[in-house]
């Protein structure tokens, strides 16, 4: 394991250097607040962010995607017969995502990697992408990462780890792709890793200890699901929602999806859009019949499938990265940190009742 020291005198040329073979991603400044953008030429990535607005996935998972185009014209040989649309796989790289988005992507990896279902646009994206994570010296009041399997010097699902040293950045590589990343940057100057490894963990602990939110997951996996979704707190939890689909489309991991063949005169595309489980749309079904008609329907799913199916199924924790993007943006302060707490009290409060 390497530790480089790379100066911020130093930074930019060596982010011009990597433009000559990445498309560059980082975190841009917009009107309030910041999001992940490709970077122009030249520009530099805003790295004086406590969190992005919406995460970096759509850097591996575009919110609106082309997977197939076709042609209408019964003219041509090849009418309506699908092809693939020529994707762009060509080395990218994120500089200075956040570890809890970072980790975000393996939790979504075991939906879009599995032995027996592979989706070949999220992994081609996925391999393509070079992750460079951005430590958290001071993170937001909502943060919950360090007990949501997490935390700001996490480094789950990233290549390289930045760090703030004051006039110097220390880069940790952790991953073949980070090396060749720092190479190609040409920074070149190697910390001692004994004395810069200390120094990681002493900010690591500095930072860990500024999070004072928390959540418990530790009964998760043993209340009984049925139980749990017939739970009366389903009501309460979800009288305030609008279904507005804000925390689905801002959270890291959630993957949810809608595909649509969208056709422009003689021509069409079949497009992969983000969806939202929040929306009464989603699961409609073509007889008319919804399965999950109601909000508390909707709020629910949302609940369990990220703190009980996704836990049952995979068996690596709860499908959150505690960011706290769905509880700073809920415009009606939904907080999945209170529900979560219901969620997990509910078998031990039941017994106790019952005792
Ligand atoms: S952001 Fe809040 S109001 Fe909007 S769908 Fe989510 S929980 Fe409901
Ligand atoms: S559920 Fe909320 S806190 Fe958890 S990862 Fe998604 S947006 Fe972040």
């Amino acid at each position: 394991m390497k530790i480089f020291s790379i100066s911020k005198d130093n930074w930019a040329n060596g982010l011009a250097r990597l433009a000559g073979s990445y498309h560059l991603f980082g975190p841009v400044k917009e009107a309030q607040y910041h999001d992940f953008k490709e970077l122009a030429k030249g520009q530099l990535p805003d790295l004086d962010f406590l969190n992005t607005r919406l995460s970096a996935k759509s850097v591996i998972y575009p919110q609106s995607e082309a997977l197939l185009e076709y042609s209408l014209d019964e003219s041509r040989d090849d009418h309506h017969i699908m092809k693939e649309v020529a994707a762009d796989d060509s080395p990218r790289a994120v500089i200075g995502i956040r570890p809890c988005d970072a980790k975000a992507f393996v939790l979504v990896g075991h939906n879009f990697d599995t032995p027996d279902y592979k989706d070949p646009y999220w992994i081609r994206a996925s391999e393509a992408t070079t992750r460079v994570g951005l430590a958290c010296e001071a993170p937001c009041s909502s943060c919950f990462c360090t007990t949501a399997g997490c935390g700001p010097y996490h480094e789950e699902g990233l290549d390289v780890l930045l760090a703030e040293a004051g006039d110097d950045y220390l880069a940790k590589v952790l991953t073949d792709k980070g090396q060749k990343l720092i190479q190609a940057a040409g920074w070149k100057t190697e910390a001692d890793v004994d004395s810069a490894g200390r120094k990681l963990e002493a900010q690591k602990q500095a930072a860990e200890s500024k999070i004072a939110a928390a959540v418990n997951t530790d009964n998760l996996k043993t209340i009984d699901t049925t139980e749990l979704y017939n739970a009366p707190f389903w009501e309460e939890v979800s009288f305030a929602c609008i279904n507005c689909g804000t925390c689905t489309f801002l959270c890291p991991t959630c993957w949810c999806f809608d595909i649509q063949d969208e056709n422009r005169g003689k021509s069409g595309r079949r497009m992969r859009n983000w969806d939202s489980c929040m929306f009464p749309l989603f699961t409609l079904h073509g007889s008319g019949h919804n399965p999950r008609g109601t909000k508390l329907q909707r709020v629910r799913q949302r609940f369990m499938h990220k703190l009980k199916y996704y836990v049952d199924k995979y068996d690596v924790g709860i499908q959150c990265v505690g960011c706290g993007r769905c509880i700073r943006s809920c415009p009606v302060n939904i907080d999945i940190r209170r529900v979560c707490d219901y969620m997990n009290s509910y078998g031990s409060a039941k017994d106790a009742c019952a005792a």
